[in-house]
């Protein structure tokens, strides 16, 4: 516990990924790391890498080199069932599309996001229903295709927070979303990410979001070394792409 209080949420060095099927190096970051319960927004237009990023980091696939430590621990060596266990338990995701189970319920899908925490099986269920109600969800036990796009997103940030993660990663989560609805599920998700101290990683091409967030930054600054705007940290200008 003390020792791997020392170390950061997540931490990358001189990760590289590439395609197969392509010579570009879609990911080139040499060095990046983010303090337990800070919150980044990490901009880029479509196809700057974002969703690839995530990916990475969320060790859904492996890197060309560099690594990755969540809280210390290096994702890419763990192999297998014990990645999952540790994903699971430690790292909380919300995709563009939010990805829930269909044909269950909401409070079933946060049951099954349990199954990776450490919490005694008898308080999962108060739980589930906890967390749905603080955000909202009144009807636990509608089942999620049946629920309104809004109601899915913070769903989704149900599932996200529930193993009280040390990182949650958010691919662009308000795409779907009108702009009202969108702010508000900004407000919870981060609310949610710092009640419980997770770091966020959140992506997205929307550079309105950049006010909510003490550190903004474009992939393109992350990425090295060449790229022509490597040197304007932490700018929230829009940079030409789109
Ligand atoms: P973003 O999420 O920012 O829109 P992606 O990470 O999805 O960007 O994609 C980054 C780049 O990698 C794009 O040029 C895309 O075409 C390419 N890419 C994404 N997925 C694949 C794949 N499975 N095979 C080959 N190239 C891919
Ligand atoms: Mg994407």
């Amino acid at each position: 516990m003390s020792t791997q209080s020392l170390h950061p949420a997540i931490s990358l060095t001189d990760l590289v990924y590439r395609y197969r099927s392509s010579d570009e190096q879609v990911v080139n970051i040499p060095r990046f790391s983010l303090k337990k319960g800070e919150q980044i927004l990490l901009t880029g237009a479509s196809g700057s890498g974002k969703s690839t990023l995530l990916h990475l980091l969320s060790g859904l696939m492996n890197p060309e080199s560099g690594s990755i430590e969540i809280q210390g621990t290096a994702i890419n060596q763990l192999r297998g069932s014990k990645r999952d266990r540790f994903r699971g338990a430690h790292i909380g995701m919300i995709f563009q599309t939010y990805q829930l189970l269909h044909g269950f319920s909401a409070r079933e899908n946060i049951l099954a996001a349990l199954m990776f925490s450490d919490l005694p099986r008898s308080t999962h269920n108060a739980r589930a229903l906890s967390l749905l109600k603080v955000l909202g969800i009144n009807k636990p036990n509608q089942l999620v295709e049946e629920m309104s796009v809004g109601q899915q997103q913070r769903v989704a940030v149900a599932r996200a927070v529930a193993c009280s993660p040390t990182v949650v990663l958010a691919d662009e989560p308000t795409a779907a979303l009108d702009p009202d609805h969108a702010q508000g599920a900004m407000d919870l998700l981060q609310e949610a990410c710092r009640s419980i101290d997770a770091a966020l990683i959140c992506v997205s091409h929307d550079h309105s979001l950049c006010p909510r967030f003490d550190r903004h930054q474009s992939l393109d600054e992350l990425n090295s070394p060449n790229s022509p705007n490597s040197s304007h940290h932490g700018s929230e200008a829009k940079h030409g792409h789109d």
